[in-house]
């Protein structure tokens, strides 16, 4: 589901998404002294205060931590949707909206991966690509 076609695409947060070769990736920063993923990628580490953070893509599958369903929002979102908290084997946690997947089918621990989607257009008609979750497909385990 990551695969986005060759259209004029733009990333809805440049900082945290890389498109390529009409992939998406969600990108941390990896501390290079302590080794410590943070998400959105930092300008200093929050552990050790390295300066040297060098913005990477995470594994893009994880876990929930938590969600919740959300019934009232703005307009140009159409409720009720799932927002999940997932927490990433690399020790950050990402909040996102999870898709394909019923309100009454989350589970904390459940595990989901990031998928890419258009989420609007910006004000020259190109598609903004923003990251979702949806459950993980078991027959891609393993291979990114
Ligand atoms: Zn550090």
């Amino acid at each position: 589901m990551s695969e986005l076609g060759p259209h004029a695409l733009v990333p809805l947060r440049p900082e945290v998404i890389r498109l390529e070769e009409g992939r998406g990736k969600l990108l941390g920063g990896r501390c290079r002294s302590c080794g410590a993923w943070h998400f959105p990628p930092p300008e200093v580490c929050a552990r050790c205060h390295g300066a040297e953070v060098e913005v990477a893509p995470l594994s893009g599958r994880g876990v929930v931590y938590t969600y919740t369903v959300v019934h009232q929002s703005t307009p140009e979102f159409r409720t009720p949707y799932v927002l999940v908290y997932v927490d990433f084997p690399e020790g950050v946690r990402v909040l996102g909206q999870l898709v394909r997947c019923p309100a009454e089918s989350v589970r904390i621990g459940m595990p989901v991966e990031v998928v890419f989607e258009e989420v609007g257009e910006d004000a020259e008609g190109r598609k903004v690509v923003g990251w979702r979750f949806q459950p993980a497909s078991p027959a891609r385990e393993g291979s990114g």
